[in-house]
């Protein structure tokens, strides 16, 4: 195999002391989920759903802010996954699935989480979500709550005008399955052999008992799942491979390190199927709670498909004049849940001259926008230039663009977008050909030459993006 020559991480990756540089940061706030909430409403980054008829429960909007962080983040994990890898390639699957699959996967007889009601308040919960299972953490109330009955996630329609057994449609509840279904497909079209994976980002949908914490927990989020197909004998030495490389990624983008550990499962945890499997884990508000999970599956998700479709679903090698059934590594992160721990990391807080700056302390690569244009004035003679050099940049990076208020007010509602740079016309620029160009974390300001101006940005930028 192209040895992946990275040491096992095995073990909780876990810092228990924040170092000083985050000192004066989030971490445990309790107000910060509130505040985060508050802004994310405010400029743009999430809606609660159906708001002008009153809401639905769990859904939530993106809005012009959020739409551009959500697709950063599955972007940066595309690049990572799929661009700059030769072994990996993309898919798009159907979210309208047959129950046939998921008869296969399992998930009919046991995509079930075990529902419980206090007979005391009438609040329901997840039995294996409580810190106490038979305490109510509504009203407190001991050993009330009814037997467990257990609960499938999966959301049912129909297909076709006929609502009939045979017409019966399931929403994908995790994207995996669409690999798994298309693993010979991809094998014959695509030249690649194992190890090779198969990625996709989309939306899965769960009948959730319990939404909640905002966009942590909803009925309809975002996945981005990698299938990596790897030679039995190799898969623990790639489990490990994944663990460490996806580990890396939220490091790589941003996320300070105090505030994410990979966390193997006990031996209770892991499904039947699963040799190990490890999360990794953000400390949320609310304690540690999972961004992802890495998988050995073994060969169970190929072999029952095979087995129910009647499909051969296994390699053949040449060279080694050998046929085998290829074990799977699946690293499985929620797109949706993933930008929001990333928007709750960012926010920061800081006095400055008498004021507090809020800020979001957004990697690069993932800020809404990377440049806000700001002409100094609303008056024509700079709004024209102004807008000329937008157009100058936007075919390069996203851009927004600010021309009300004051010059102070601007800058600071681009720190609560985490745009990192700002740029402001000046009436000077109209005989300079420069512009003001200012840092959102240090607020340091330098003249830059309009003729130099993307390739300033370029160093600045592009490295990272
Ligand atoms: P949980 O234990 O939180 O219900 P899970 O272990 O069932 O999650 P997976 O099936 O492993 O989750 O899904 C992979 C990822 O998809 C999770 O790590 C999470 O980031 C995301 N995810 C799963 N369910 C939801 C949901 N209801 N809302 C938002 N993201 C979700």
């Amino acid at each position: 195999m192209a040895a992946p020559d990275t040491d096992p991480t095995s073990d909780v990756v876990e810092t228990d002391s924040v170092d000083t540089e985050l000192e004066d940061t989030n971490l445990g706030d309790p107000e910060l989920f509130d505040k985060v909430v508050n802004l994310s409403k405010r400029r743009g980054v999430v809606y609660p759903s159906a708001e002008i008829y009153g809401g639905f429960r769990s859904t939530y909007d993106y809005g012009p802010v959020g739409v551009l962080l959500l697709r950063n983040v599955k972007d940066a994990w595309w690049k990572s996954m799929v661009q700059r890898r030769h072994d990996v390639v993309g898919l798009d699957a159907s979210i309208l699935s047959p129950p046939a699959i998921w008869e296969a996967s399992g998930h009919l007889a046991n995509f079930t989480d075990p529902l419980v009601d206090c007979r005391s308040c009438g609040s329901r919960h997840r039995l294996d979500k409580l810190e106490e299972p038979d305490v109510c953490p509504t009203c407190g109330a001991k050993g009330e709550f009814t037997e467990p009955r257990h609960f499938n996630l999966m959301f049912k329609t129909h297909a076709g005008p006929v609502e009939g057994d045979g017409a019966v449609a399931y929403l994908r509840p995790e994207t995996a399955q669409g690999m798994f279904i298309n693993f010979a497909n991809v094998l014959n079209s695509s030249r690649k052999k194992p190890p090779f994976g198969i990625a996709q980002i989309g939306k899965s949908f769960r009948n959730e008992i319990t939404p909640g914490n905002f966009v942590f927990r909803t009925r309809e989020f975002e996945q981005m799942e990698m299938e990596f197909f790897v030679p039995p004998a190799e898969a623990e030495e790639w489990y490990k491979y994944w663990c460490d490389t996806r580990f890396q990624w939220y490091l790589d983008h941003g996320m300070p390190e105090d505030w994410i550990r990979l966390r193997p499962h006990e031996e209770d945890e892991l499904s039947h199927y699963s040799t190990a499997t490890a999360d990794v884990e953000y400390m949320f508000p609310w304690g540690w709670d999972e961004l992802e999970g890495i998988a050995n599956r073994g060969d169970y998700d190929l072999t029952q498909h095979a087995k129910h479709s009647g499909e051969k679903l296994e390699y053949f090698d040449q060279a080694a004049n050998e046929r085998y059934v290829p074990h799977v590594i699946e690293p499985a992160a929620g797109a949706t849940r993933t930008a929001f721990a990333f928007l709750l990391a960012a926010y920061d807080e800081e006095e400055v001259r008498g004021e507090t700056r809020v800020v979001l302390r957004l990697h690069p690569s993932l800020a809404p926008y990377k440049i806000a244009v700001l002409p100094l004035s609303k008056k024509a003679e700079l709004q024209g230039p102004a807008k000329e050099l937008l157009a100058k940049l936007q075919p390069h990076w996203m851009c927004d663009y600010d021309e009300t208020q004051a010059i102070g007010r601007r800058y600071r509602r681009q720190d609560e977008l985490g745009t990192p740079y700002a740029v402001t016309f000046d009436f000077d620029s109209l005989e300079d050909n420069a512009v003001t160009v200012r840092d959102r974390d240090t607020m340091e300001q330098e003249r830059i030459g309009i003729d130099s101006l993307v390739a300033y940005f370029r160093e600045k930028l592009d490295p990272i993006a």
